[in-house]
């Protein structure tokens, strides 16, 4: 529901009206790999691509997921005494396995007594009714279930361009076999994507409303070293345009006009490790930028879906 506060309906409040108390969100690497990396889609992954900006150090190089979990918990724990958490299982494609396999590492980390459910990122084209089946027993049997899914983009030709290996049409088939299993559905796209226009940007604010998604994470372009876009921007940089801070804002705010209110905005910004970043460089925490989202919605007098009915 729409936080009249926030005049955007955000992930922290959905998850404290919840559950009620605080909940944490523990990165694991379990050792996937993806299909757009290993040739049976593609060869040399999405041109963006570099799992190594979202491992944080307690998951490298690939510990058993039980000591991730642990250690995640210790390092949290610190900052928070009482809170449950989450196995996020985030590097690569976390349903790229045998349905045995993902069992064995997602229930690795459902053993620990404070984890109370997964998050698991992946890409459309990578989930199975039998794997649907398995999370959606999971639910019954009382864990937090999130599905990511990945689409990025949801122009086909931007997929194509930036080596994504999977069609819109992958996305509007992964959300339709997820849905009404009361597992919680996320996508996640990429606003500033080579060759999309604004127009084409802001589409995809209308393609997330025809979707049966429940929340949205939404990230600017960033090239970050050791990726193919990194080499292709050092080739050529004329077909990238990077956003001014002062654009983004306004950008997202123009996303949110259309998004429905009901979808659940999980964040809008993330930088990549400094030594890891080539371009662009805003200098910000999520934070921080959150704060300016709202300050300029508060300005505007705006607020997520103003323009949903008109534009549906
Ligand atoms: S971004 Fe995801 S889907 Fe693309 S290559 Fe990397 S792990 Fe695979």
């Amino acid at each position: 529901m729409l936080n009249k506060k926030r005049r955007y309906t955000d992930y922290s409040t959905y998850i404290k009206n919840k559950f009620g108390f605080r909940v944490q969100k523990i990165s694991i690497n379990a050792g996937f790999t993806c299909p757009n990396i290993d040739g049976s889609k593609g060869k040399g992954g999405c041109t963006y691509c570099n799992n190594n900006t979202f491992n944080p150090d307690y998951c490298k190089p690939i510990k058993p997921i039980k000591k991730q979990i642990e250690e995640g918990i210790a390092f949290f724990s610190k900052m928070y005494k009482s809170q449950k958490y989450l196995a996020y299982f985030q590097a690569f494609t976390n349903t790229y396995a045998p349905l045995n396999e993902l069992k064995q590492k997602y229930e690795q980390a459902l053993k620990h007594k404070d984890v109370i459910g997964l998050v698991i990122a992946t890409r459309p084209d990578c989930i199975t009714t039998e794997i649907l089946n398995y999370l959606e027993q999971l639910v019954k049997d009382g864990y937090f279930i999130k599905l990511e899914f990945g689409l990025e983009s949801t122009n086909n030709k931007t997929l194509d361009l930036i080596n994504r290996c999977q069609s819109h049409e992958d996305a509007i088939k992964a959300f339709d076999m997820a849905k009404n299993r009361e597992i919680l559905l996320g996508a996640h796209i990429i606003l500033g994507l080579p060759g999309e226009s604004k127009k084409d940007m802001l589409s995809n604010a209308i393609a997330m409303n025809q979707l049966p998604i429940d929340t949205l994470k939404i990230h600017h372009l960033q090239i970050v070293k050791h990726t193919m876009m990194a080499f292709e921007y050092k080739t050529d940089a004329s077909g990238f345009h990077f956003f001014t801070l002062e654009q983004y804002l306004d950008l997202i705010i123009e996303f949110l006009e259309i998004l429905n209110p009901k979808i659940i905005v999980e964040r809008f910004f993330s930088e990549s490790p400094e030594h890891l970043l080539i371009a662009p460089k805003y200098g910000l925490k999520n934070f921080e930028l959150v704060h300016k989202i709202e300050k300029r919605l508060k300005e505007k007098d705006s607020w997520q879906g103003r323009l949903f009915k008109k534009i549906m």
